[in-house]
């Protein structure tokens, strides 16, 4: 079995990470009896420079035609006084709405090597901490009705959040399944106590549960979710919840694990095919320099392995090479402690390979 994936590298570091992710992929997928082929496609500022436009139809096309998208990152300061629609991250909006990618997973994991690194005390980060943040992703106020207008004399500007009813089950069936997977806890957040559009969430939500019955749905209010994250965060297994409450608490959850370099994350939609990136941009202060920590690619490859490809043993292996390198006491500048030997973008990607099982 042969999968066929478009690889965006991007700009900046993008090109250094999704090169040491495909090694990983291609050798994981080989250990496990199948084979991954790669196609390179621009997107992004390198899209602009070569061809004027940051999402190539050529490029559309070939992530429609794979069976997964793996991205780097775009932008950089080259490109940041374009105007909008030519910028790189307009490339990377379009290419999740030509994908119809409505559903957003953020894992964040502190691993136990890392413990160091997370701004959480020792005491909070207890048995450790494995969450996983489902965020609507093509929905609510960043999508609704939007405008300007006059009222009693003066500018008045208004954003409006909006949830169908289909909207509202499609995200958390992908909650639902995903928990089950894991440790069979869901917490929906919303904000049922003042809006209209969460109390729907919320009856959705336990009009869902009866289907699941294996879940245990629980529901809190996004400013507790908020403080929950950080006093007490391993009560947490899985979180769904609306696209603006989810973009603000997924980087919270992220940011309890103490490094950018190490996250990955998948956008899904309706089939299996989905886009797999780093949380984290193109960081243009280290590009090109063998500095940048490539384990947020290689995860998201791991990603990609369980929720597109269907190989999830595959992607055990992926998170357990991981596991191994940090284990041996690798670290690449970020995620740097004392005691450990601090290596580059080439040198970490390389000891995961050879830690791959
Ligand atoms: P950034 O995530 O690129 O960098 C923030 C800091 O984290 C920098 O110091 C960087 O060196 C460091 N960093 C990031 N990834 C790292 C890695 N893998 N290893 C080691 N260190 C890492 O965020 P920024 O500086 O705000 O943005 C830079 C560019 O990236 C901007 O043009 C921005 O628009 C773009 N961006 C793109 C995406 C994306 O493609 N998804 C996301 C965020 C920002």
């Amino acid at each position: 079995m042969t999968y066929d994936v478009a690889v965006l590298p991007g700009d900046g570091i993008g090109p250094e990470i999704t090169r040491a992710a495909v090694a990983v992929l291609q050798r994981a997928a080989e250990l496990s009896g199948f084979s991954v082929r790669a196609a390179d496609c621009p997107i992004g500022g390198a899209a602009i420079d070569q061809f004027g436009c940051p999402l190539p139809d050529d490029t559309v096309s070939a992530c429609k035609d794979s069976a997964a998208v793996l991205l780097g990152a775009v932008g950089g300061p080259r490109w940041d006084n374009l105007p909008g629609d030519l910028r790189p991250e307009k490339g990377l909006l379009s290419i999740r709405g030509a994908l119809g990618l409505y559903a957003n997973l953020r894992p964040a994991t502190v691993y136990p090597a890392l413990r160091s690194a997370s701004p959480l005390r020792d005491e909070i980060l207890g048995d450790g901490i494995d969450i996983m943040v489902v965020r609507e992703l093509t929905g609510g106020i960043y999508f609704g009705r939007r405008g300007r207008c006059e009222k009693d004399g003066e500018m008045v500007a208004f954003d409006t959040e909006e949830y169908s009813a289909h909207e509202i089950r499609r995200i958390l069936k992908v909650a639902f399944e995903l928990a089950r997977g894991r440790g069979g806890r869901l917490c929906s957040v919303d904000k049922a106590n003042v809006l209209e559009s969460s109390r729907l969430w919320r009856e959705i939500a336990n009009e869902m549960a009866r289907e699941y019955p294996d879940v245990r749905l629980t529901h809190m209010y996004v400013d507790n979710c908020a403080m929950q994250l950080v006093r007490k965060p391993n009560q947490f297994d899985t979180i769904v919840t609306g696209n603006m409450f989810g973009d603000i608490l997924s980087d919270e959850a992220s940011q309890i694990t103490g490094s950018i370099g190490m996250l990955p994350s998948a956008s899904l939609g309706e089939g299996s095919l989905g886009l797999y990136e780093p949380i984290h941009g193109s960081a243009p202060d280290i590009a090109g320099k063998d500095l940048a920590n490539p384990i947020g690619s290689i995860l998201s490859a791991a990603l990609m392995l369980r929720h597109s490809l269907g190989h999830p043993d595959a992607a055990n292996a992926v998170e357990s090479a991981v596991r191994r390198a940090l284990d041996g006491g690798l670290r690449t500048a970020d995620i740097a402690s004392a005691g450990g030997e601090v290596v580059g973008t080439a040198r970490m990607a390389k000891s995961i390979l050879s830690a791959l099982q």
